[in-house]
């Protein structure tokens, strides 16, 4: 890997992908227009990493959409065709971090009065949400109890110069270290990470046990330990070659409204658990990058996360069913679909393949389970399963009252229902499917690649 920083990683992915690649030199708003590029430009299918070079009001650039496809990740991670598999391998190591004295995060320090949030280009992403938004930050903070650190994502309201409100949703580890520093009467001290080597944001997205430091998991991907350097007013560490730093506290007995706040479902959502969070300092770069996630029903925001989950799941249920050979959460789905391509051997096997990723994944309510001649990445090829594999009255399955998100606006009371579609072909269907040589089709494929490659259209 090259770097540890955001901008080496933008500068490689640029020298190979420069058409994934895309300044914005005109001038941009910070209210709504970046979110728009960013949606928009999903939809056109190739879901560029978009950098804004001028954004009106601040001197500070934004870079967004960094995880808004499966390639960019891919390339991330070095690996294109098994990310699950490989993500699960890489991680067995953990690789720890090591301190070093100073990095060019201190290169500005903001203390006292100088304490801006104001200052830093925090966007306003939908017309639903309650204010501007920090959506890419990572959380850092320590066990008050055994000092294990913790890494993750919170959204950030901007409610004053140093003020943000917090929610420390998913009742995670951030949300149970506050809890047991507020019943001691202290603040919660924290850092926060804005802009650092995608690697740090993938490893603080992992949902992982209690006593895993998310920086290792960083250290793992990116294959050497990460470097870290001490915070100038908490006592935390924060990696050296980050782009943006706030530290501050997460203040006890006092809870004020927070959100709405567009979420991944696509709906804006008033749920919070209504913390404030207190700045005390900033650090940052010369000239920083401001790091921008757009939230809502992006991609940018659903693949964070998304690998990560898959290799878990995939590794559990390959311990018990080995003919289990991919699983993919779609788009289309928010966090709520999964496919399963299984090398079925008797029949029964789908449904059992299903339930244990129910059992699992509290989030998933509707799972297909293919063949894996299917590709699970190609919802054309599942429709196409559904349409020739699966009988509505044989093959569906419903359970009612099964634990679920909360975000799910259909949902109620924490529960719903769950459906099983088995849409792999009988045992003894006895149809043929249609084909061409292997050799030949892999020859035509290399031939439309090439053709492909010289107009540069995809
Ligand atoms: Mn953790």
């Amino acid at each position: 890997m090259i770097g540890q920083d955001l901008r080496s990683f933008l500068q490689a992915y640029e020298q190979t992908h420069s058409d994934e690649v895309w300044h914005i030199y005109n001038e941009v708003d910070a209210d709504y227009t970046i979110t728009a590029y960013t949606l928009a430009s999903e939809k056109s299918g190739l879901a560029p990493l978009l950098i804004f070079e001028k954004v009106k009001g601040y001197a500070i650039p934004i870079v967004t959409n960094v995880f808004g496809s499966r390639r960019r990740i891919a390339f991330l991670l070095g690996e294109e065709k098994q990310m699950a598999a490989h993500w699960a391998r890489v991680t067995a190591t953990l690789i720890k971090p090591t301190m070093i004295s100073t990095g060019p995060i201190k290169e500005v320090i903001w203390t006292k009065d100088r304490v801006d949030l104001g200052k830093l280009p925090i966007l306003r992403h939908f017309e639903q949400d309650a204010g501007r938004y920090i959506t890419s930050g990572v959380v850092v903070a320590k066990d008050p109890d055994n000092n294990v650190r913790n890494l993750s994502f919170h959204r950030l309201q901007v409610k004053g110069e140093r003020r943000l409100g917090v929610s420390l949703h998913s009742r995670g580890h951030l949300w149970d270290y506050f809890r047991r520093s507020e019943e001691a009467g202290k603040p919660l001290e924290v850092a926060v990470v804005i802009g650092a080597h995608p690697a740090v944001l993938l490893a603080a997205a992992s949902k992982v046990d209690m006593d895993t430091d998310e920086y290792d998991i960083a250290g793992a991907l990116l294959g050497e330990p990460l470097q870290l350097v001490p915070c100038e007013t908490v006592g935390l560490e924060v990696p050296a070659y980050a782009e943006i730093v706030l530290e501050g506290r997460i203040l006890p007995q006092i809870r004020e409204p927070e959100g709405p706040f567009g979420e991944y479902t696509g709906y804006a959502t008033g749920r919070s658990t209504e913390n404030v969070l207190e700045v005390e300092s900033i650090m940052m770069r010369r000239h920083p990058i401001y790091l921008d996630v757009c939230p809502g029903f992006s991609s940018d925001h659903l693949l964070l996360g998304r690998v990560q989950k898959e290799a878990a799941v995939w590794q559990k249920m390959r311990e018990v069913l080995p003919d289990v050979k991919a699983i993919y959460y779609p788009k289309s789905g928010t966090h709520f679909h999964a496919y399963i391509a299984l090398a079925k051997k008797f029949e029964g096997q789908p449904r059992q393949a299903a339930l244990l990723l129910l059992g699992l994944d509290p989030y998933v309510k509707l799972i297909v389970v293919v063949d894996e001649d299917i590709d699970l990445n190609n919802e054309e090829e599942m429709m196409w399963a559904l349409a020739t594999r699966m009988q509505a009255d044989r093959d569906v399955s419903i359970l009612s009252g099964v634990m679920c998100n909360l975000l799910d606006p259909s949902s109620t009371g924490g529960m719903s229902a769950k459906m099983i579609i088995d849409a792999t072909a009988s045992l003894d269907m006895g149809v043929v499917k249609c084909t061409v040589p292997q050799a030949v089709m892999a020859r035509v494929q290399s031939d439309i690649g090439e053709r492909l490659g010289q107009t540069g259209e995809r």
